[in-house]
């Protein structure tokens, strides 16, 4: 049985429980309301006519004892004359008159005949008298005899009371005819229904009168008493009715006289008004099993929605676990104390970190010391749920080696009304790390490669060309200076051009030192070397040069011209003026004077302001800057 009830049981099987249970308790609960309520009903009809049936016992047995006396008064004081006067009948009219429930009363004879009546004209024929007579022959009492009257079809109630002679002999009887209207008026007034009736009928069965004739009596017998009642004449019973269904009946015997009153009902009118209760019962109990299966329909279409919800978040929490437990990736969910609630299984493959050892524990406790600020200050700028957060940081593996990792990180909305829940998805990036650190360096020195020459380590002529044209258009005053070594060839064809490279290298030292930031020492190409200066004038420019030019002889370097000849440069020096159209006219400028100062004879400076403007080349010696 526990497993029984411990197995899922299919919604339909439950919804249909629930409709059977609902439905039996409805139909059960009306059933037995009926039942109830008709048993009820009857009994207290049955009771109600009972007690009914003993009023009209009591008020039939005052009508009968008023018309006894009257009778009696007749017996004792009439001596048995036969003559029929009219005095004696005037007196039998005031007793018809006095009690309205007497039709007639009259006297007869022992032969039958009629003496004297209250009618005129007497409707008592001794034959059809001839067993009341014979009744009242036999017996010397003067007891009130009730008998069932049959006149011309017409049916009554009769009361007879022997006369006798004064030696007892039977003189003749007093009749009195009971008015039956007079019982009919008062019995129709009570509401029995349609089929409902009050009935007299004497103890032996006999019907003595009804109130509707058709309905429970053959001519003779009464249906309650097909057999004489048993006495003490009085109760309820049922009875098969003529036309369907049952009579119930109450009744009571009469005190002092041989007659009950039966008061009955049939069980259709009985239940008129149960059965309108049942109606209205069931149209209720209707309405409640169409809400019943409303409900239950409800209940269904609410049952399969959960169950395809169920089934849905079930499909989908597979999903993510797959997901989570397979991707690269470490899944975590974090509170609000940064304190770990779920690491994903990855983590032992991804970090070496067993994922149940990080739960409960600060995440902070596996970052390294110097990553912890940056890191703090990503999450405090996690404000909106919607936004993501990129940090990265390094780690603490499980092996104790360090590890950089990348983390994306956002809020999520939890249960707890004070705070988010963190989700972070943690991937190691280190071999990356290590790679866009390579990277770097690699790019560093193509940068440096790419603007930078690879003998004297000065800028090249292409970021010298760059640097120019920059600075020539940004400042007003900038000063170029072309410096080239003096018979350079002849020192490579005496030294060799290792010895050659060695020297470019120690005047490019010389040429670096001599143009510190804003300035630019470049190699210009082969053995010569450029110098830009921005924001230099040309009087500054010149004394650079110079200081330039005497710093390399300086150095001493020999040189094949002679015992006594050191490496020497010859700089031609141009400034920009409002006349220099471009860095071109510039260098162009530069150019020409540097060749004039070759022409002058080396080992000089000469400024290009200082040549003749048709540019011949020919140099005044007076207009030389310098020389060596
Ligand atoms: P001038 O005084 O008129 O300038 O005479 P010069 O010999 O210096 O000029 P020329 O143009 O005739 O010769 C330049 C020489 O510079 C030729 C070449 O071998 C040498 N040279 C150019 N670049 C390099 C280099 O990178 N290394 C070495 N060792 N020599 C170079
Ligand atoms: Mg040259
Ligand atoms: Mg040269």
């Amino acid at each position: 049985m526990a497993r029984l009830l411990s197995r899922p049981v299919s919604a339909a099987i439950v919804i249909a429980l629930f409709v059977a249970a609902m439905s039996g308790a409805v139909i059960g609960l009306v059933a037995w309301k009926a039942a109830t309520a008709r048993q009820s009903e009857l009994a207290q009809r049955s009771a109600a006519n009972e007690n009914l049936a003993h009023s009209l016992a009591e008020q039939a047995s005052h009508a009968i004892q008023s018309v006894d006396v009257a009778m009696s008064n007749i017996a004792d004081t009439r001596p048995l004359q036969a003559a029929d006067s009219e005095r004696s009948r005037r007196r039998l009219s005031e007793i018809v008159e006095r009690l309205p429930q007497i039709h007639a009363i009259a006297i007869l004879d022992a032969d039958g005949k009629t003496g004297t009546s209250s009618l005129a004209d007497p409707v008592l024929p001794g034959d059809a008298l001839a067993s009341d007579l014979a009744y009242h022959r036999d017996r010397a009492d003067r007891a009130l005899h009730i008998f069932a009257l049959r006149l011309a079809g017409q049916s009554g109630v009769g009361l007879s009371k022997r006369l006798s002679h004064a030696d007892g002999s039977f003189a003749g009887v007093v009749v009195a005819i009971i008015n039956t209207e007079h019982f009919s008026a008062l019995y129709q007034s009570f509401q029995l229904g349609k089929r409902g009736s009050v009935s007299i009928l004497r103890a032996d069965g006999v019907v003595l009168m009804q109130s509707k004739p058709a309905l429970s009596a053959t001519a003779s017998r009464h249906d309650l008493a097909p057999q004489p009642l048993p006495a003490p004449f009085t109760g309820t019973r049922k009875v098969v009715a003529r036309d369907g269904g049952w009579r119930h009946y109450g009744y009571a015997h009469a005190p002092r006289y041989p007659i009950v009153v039966a008061v009955s009902q049939h069980d259709d009118d009985i239940l008129q008004g149960w059965r309108d209760g049942l109606r209205s019962d069931i149209a209720v109990a209707a309405l409640l099993l169409c809400c019943v299966v409303l409900l239950a329909a409800l209940l269904t279409s609410q049952f399969r929605l959960r169950l395809s919800i169920e089934r849905a978040l079930r499909e989908r929490e597979t999903r993510y676990r797959l997901l989570a437990d397979n991707i690269a990736d470490v899944v975590m969910l974090l509170d609000r104390d940064a304190k770990f609630l779920y690491v994903s299984p990855s983590s032992q493959a991804v970090l070496g970190i067993e994922p149940r050892r990080p739960l409960g524990r600060c995440c902070f406790d596996f970052i390294l010391p110097a990553d912890i600020r940056s890191v703090r200050r990503a999450a405090a700028r996690l404000t909106d749920a919607t936004e993501t957060r990129t940090a990265l940081f390094r780690i603490v593996r499980g092996d104790r080696a360090q590890a950089w990792v990348e983390v994306n990180f956002k809020l999520a909305a939890s249960g707890d009304p004070d705070g988010h829940e963190v989700v972070a998805v943690l991937r190691d990036v280190t071999e990356r790390h290590k790679m866009e650190d390579e990277l770097k360096a690699l790019n560093f020195r193509l940068a440096e490669l790419a603007t930078t020459d690879g003998l004297t380590e000065l800028a090249n002529r292409r970021s010298m060309d760059d640097f120019l044209r920059l600075h020539f258009a940004a400042q007003d005053q900038l000063s170029l200076l072309l410096i080239d070594v003096d018979h350079f060839k002849r020192f490579n064809d005496r030294f060799g051009h290792q010895a050659g490279d060695a020297c470019l290298t120690r005047i490019a030292k010389v040429l670096a030192e001599a143009a510190p930031a804003p300035g630019l020492a470049a190699r210009y190409g082969g053995e010569e070397f450029a110098i830009i200066l921005p924001g230099v004038a040309e009087p500054h420019a010149i004394r650079i040069a110079e200081a330039v030019r005497l710093t390399i002889a300086a150095l001493a370097i020999a040189h094949p011209n002679g015992a006594a000849t050191t490496v020497t440069v010859s700089i031609g020096i141009a400034s920009k003026t409002k006349a220099t159209a471009s860095e071109e006219d510039l260098v162009r400028a530069a150019d020409l004077a540097m060749y004039a100062a070759k022409r002058g004879g080396r080992n000089r400076s000469v400024a290009s302001s200082s040549l003749p403007d048709d540019e011949s080349g020919v140099v005044p010696l007076n207009r030389l800057i310098s020389a060596g």
